[in-house]
């Protein structure tokens, strides 16, 4: 009997569609917590790779999914990531090397053994097919950094590799969400800051805290930014006057006093009462003199934070006025969201 190269069911649960077309059901993994890895079709965008928890958000009927990071919107099934399409790509091509092992043993008459004998009692020859192990297929790669975040509105389950702003199920703007669950890292980091003491005495614990001050501000620095970029992307005309006027602003948003200058003189936003701009403006400046000058108080940051105490006294900040600072950053990035995208 001939065998053909593709027979029905198997691993793949290959289905004979007629006209030597046949469809292979390919499972991808999922990691340990059952979520599936996905990557935004638009190969531009960075860095473009999430995951999604099945099960959780749209349920049935899905027509679009969309990228969290620049709100691509496609099909559902648009967002395998080329690790995947690696991974179906050789479970399919060792089905096929299977296959064609078969088809060879059958037709040189092999039989299970792979070995034949020819011939009489004065010659004899043997053939064997002698078939190379069938690769390994390597699972899909998985990366560790990683947040999880589920949507407000939604409700799926999604897990994201820097600062997202889209949900991937239902697109719904969903940046204020993630930007907190980025200062719940460093929160929880402060957290841990009293078992550290403990563990590991004094200079660690203040080092923790300057670590976790210099993550607010970054933080604060990276959501402005990335608010900046998509507002500008929504007026300049093309790409590169949209990175010359972020370039242009520069650092600016590791300054409170010069963050207030660029929200009102380039997005044109009214003073914002509301936020605690003042107490944000004090833990922000106690960065300089500790993260510069070895925990040395100067003048300079006398003048700028209005602080008391006398130039010489170690500043140090407090996991309490940390944990303030991270309430006040969210505040002001949720105040300054609700102005400048005021449909989401
Ligand atoms: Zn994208
Ligand atoms: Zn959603």
């Amino acid at each position: 009997m001939t065998r053909r190269l593709l027979r029905p069911g198997g691993p793949l649960n290959l289905r004979d569609l007629g006209g030597d077309k046949f469809q292979a059901t390919i499972e991808i993994p999922k990691d340990a917590d059952g979520r599936v890895a996905r990557e935004c079709p638009d190969r531009a965008c960075s860095p473009g790779y999430f995951k999604v928890k099945l099960g959780t958000g749209i349920i049935g009927g899905q027509v679009h999914a969309y990228c969290p990071y620049c709100r691509h919107e496609a099909g559902p099934d648009s967002f395998d990531t080329r690790e995947q399409a690696r991974y179906a790509k050789d479970l399919l091509m060792r089905e096929i090397r299977e296959g064609v092992d078969a088809m060879t043993r059958d037709a040189l008459g092999l039989g299970s053994s792979g070995k034949r004998k020819f011939g009489s009692a004065f010659i004899s020859m043997e053939m064997s097919l002698k078939s190379t192990p069938v690769p390994h297929v390597r699972p899909p790669l998985e990366d560790e950094v990683r947040r999880d975040v589920v949507c407000p509105r939604c409700t799926l389950d999604q897990t994201v590799f820097g600062l997202a702003m889209w949900c991937a199920d239902c697109g719904s703007d969903i940046f204020v969400t993630h930007v907190a669950a980025e200062l719940n890292v460093t929160r929880s980091m402060v957290g841990d800051i009293d078992r550290r003491r403990e563990a590991l005495g004094l200079r660690v614990e203040a080092k923790d805290l300057e670590n976790c001050l210099e993550d607010s501000v970054s933080l604060f620095e990276a959501a402005l930014k990335a608010m900046a970029r998509r507002w500008l992307a929504g007026r300049e005309a093309s790409a590169e006057a949209v990175e010359s006027r972020l370039k242009k602003i520069g650092n600016k948003f590791q300054s409170i006093p010069l963050t207030q200058e660029v929200l009102s003189e380039i997005f044109g936003l009214p003073p914002m009462p509301d936020v605690p701009w003042a107490a944000l403006n004090a833990a922000f400046e106690k960065r300089h003199p500790i993260a510069h000058n070895l925990g040395v108080v100067d003048r300079k940051y006398l003048e700028r934070a209005q602080a008391s105490g006398r130039p010489g006294r170690e500043v140090r900040i407090t996991a309490a006025e940390v944990n303030t600072l991270l309430d006040n950053v969210l505040t002001a990035v949720g105040a300054v969201h609700t102005k400048l995208f005021p449909a989401a």
